[in-house]
């Protein structure tokens, strides 16, 4: 499948929204830069039979100008205009490095990363995001409810699962349910979503191809999972949040469902067939996790107290 020139994409991207008046402070011509060629197929090759996080994989080409450029087991985004870069999630520590690469093979500085928002505060995911913002400079933007764990390394007290620590991130600026975090033409809206864990982020924007602009939803984990002597039905108000939590992902605009960890929402099958845009993907993932947790409390009420 032919994917659609990054260089036309970039440039419409910048006809389409950006003020002709706006300029990247520091002036580097991004729009200039000439995206490398990022095919799916490489990807589902090079990472055909590896599903670990730190499995290398290529770049490869989502929609308009959202990219994949994490590992064979998690997914890492970068969102491209003319103004800078934004990148949702990083990844483990070791990740980070692999991440960076990528976004070099598409074309690009890791200075011209300008924010780095996450999904959640699990070692997985935001593990790599301190190295990140080190070798790029970039911003972190992220949830109250997700701040603290972010400053301290470690994954919030009331978190059922029991997580390793992650290096310390320095969080420039602390959002709120509904804000946004803007590059450009670029609008990313963070949703919390907090039913995987208690600062859990969601992420929607919008990508055009031409005049075909598409909602990404980049929803995150809903697994509902805890160290074995934990009961959720003791925590009324961390279940109340789980339900909360779901409901939101439920409600989140959706063309195209990306999730941290691919095979959650069947991303390598939909790559392969060229569907990724799939509404009943997006339509299935939240009620599918909500009789997950049901089943889950359901299962409690045989557990001895
Ligand atoms: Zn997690």
């Amino acid at each position: 499948m032919k994917i659609a020139l990054p260089t036309a994409v970039l440039a419409l991207t910048a006809a389409c929204a950006l003020p002709a008046d706006a300029q990247a402070p520091d002036a580097r011509p991004l729009a200039a830069v000439k995206v490398a060629d990022a095919p799916v197929s490489a990807f589902l090759d090079q990472c055909e039979g590896k599903e670990e996080w730190n499995d290398p994989a290529p770049p490869f080409h989502i929609y308009g100008n959202t990219y994949g450029v994490g590992t064979c087991g998690l997914n890492s985004l970068l969102v491209i205009d003319p103004e800078g870069l934004v990148l949702v999630d990083v990844g483990t520590q070791e990740a980070a490095k692999l991440v960076a690469e990528n976004i070099r093979r598409l074309g690009f500085q890791l200075s011209d990363v300008k924010w780095i928002v996450s999904s959640h505060e699990h070692w997985d995911h935001v593990g790599g995001v301190a190295e990140m913002q080190q070798l790029t400079g970039a911003r972190v933007a992220a949830l109250a409810s997700a701040k603290d764990a972010f400053e301290s390394g470690h994954h919030n007290p009331i978190d059922p699962q029991g997580d390793a620590e992650f290096p310390k991130i320095r969080v420039d600026r602390v959002l709120n349910d509904g804000d946004t975090v803007k590059l450009g033409a670029n609008v990313l809206t963070v949703h919390a979503t907090p039913a995987h864990s208690p600062g859990s982020s969601s992420w929607t924007w919008q990508s055009c191809e031409g005049t075909a602009c598409k909602t990404i939803a980049y929803a995150d984990s809903a697994t509902t999972i805890s160290a074995d002597d934990y009961r959720f039905t003791d925590h009324p108000d961390y279940v109340a949040n789980v339900w909360r939590g779901l409901d939101a992902i439920a409600a989140l605009p959706c063309d195209i469902l990306i999730t941290p960890h691919p095979s959650a929402s069947a991303m390598r099958e939909r790559l392969a067939s060229g569907k990724m845009e799939d509404k009943a993907t997006c339509r299935s993932y939240a009620p599918d996790a909500r009789a997950r947790f049901a089943k889950r409390l359901e299962s409690e009420k045989n557990k001895p107290e």
